[in-house]
């Protein structure tokens, strides 16, 4: 039985401050008891020590969006998995603003998913197709060769969070319907099945874009959607906790 996982991610929003402020609101609005569910909060890098420190003792987890693949050297404005250690637990890596804003390549994000492996934390690693790959109808294609090219230096994935994020449904209000997550989860679960055996079942497959309050549910009622990656609704405290709320629910 896989638990089930939301995760924030705040992108580049959010000061020291005002961050520190909405993880204060979250933690208010979380409704008691839902243990059914991790919370993984994720905040620019440079409040994440101030975030660190306001929700200590709390339940819920931090994470960075970004790591580098190298330990140390002359990388300017870049941040290691050894600079993260300590700090906090999880890592997106391969979100699709990295890969198309940031020119990253999978072979890349490989070398980032083993970096942060080495470090003790755990990875979230992010794929998905563009609109052009899904009307062409290579969706699965294209989903299933960054995953095995981000993972091909893993043994083991028992511990690693997969977030499916089609790039046409981030930041647009058009989430996939759970459909189409439902089919390509169960796709991205086989891959990893064919790959790495039994530890298949036991990574958690996350569904991310335009995640709401009103819709969460639906997801994660997937048989191999285990939770969500929440961008834009994660930057209201309502919003978050109800999302929260609702997917606790939903898996009972
Ligand atoms: C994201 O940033 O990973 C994301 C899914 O954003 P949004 O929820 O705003 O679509």
């Amino acid at each position: 039985m896989r638990k089930l996982a939301i995760v924030a991610n705040w992108k580049m929003n959010m000061t020291q401050e005002s961050g520190a402020a909405l993880v204060e609101d979250i933690l208010d609005a979380l409704p008691d008891g839902h243990n059914n569910v991790d919370i993984i909060i994720c905040p620019p890098f440079v409040a994440l020590d101030r975030v660190r420190r306001t929700m200590e003792g709390s339940r819920v987890s931090l994470g960075a969006q970004n790591v580098h693949a190298e330990p140390e050297g002359a990388f300017t404005g870049e941040v290691s998995a050894p600079m993260l250690q300590g700090l906090v637990d999880f890592v997106i890596v391969g979100h699709s603003e990295r890969r198309t804003l940031f020119g990253e390549s999978d072979d890349f994000i490989g070398a980032k998913v083993v970096a942060a492996v080495k470090s003790g934390l755990t990875p979230i690693l992010c794929v998905g197709e563009s609109l052009e790959d899904r009307q062409a109808g290579r969706a699965v294609e294209v989903v299933n060769s960054q995953l095995l090219t981000c993972l091909a230096g893993l043994d083991d994935v028992s511990t690693l969070l997969v977030a499916y994020e089609p790039v046409w449904a981030i930041g647009t209000g058009e989430a996939a319907t759970p459909h189409i997550a439902q089919d390509m989860m169960a796709s991205i679960r086989d891959t990893l099945r064919s790959r790495f055996g039994e530890a298949a079942d036991a990574v958690r497959c996350l569904y991310g874009g335009s995640v709401s309050p009103d819709n969460v549910s639906d997801f994660v009622s997937q048989p191999d959607i285990d939770g969500a990656l929440v961008g834009g609704a994660s930057l209201s405290a309502d919003s978050f906790a109800s999302i929260v709320a609702s997917a606790s629910e939903a898996a009972g």
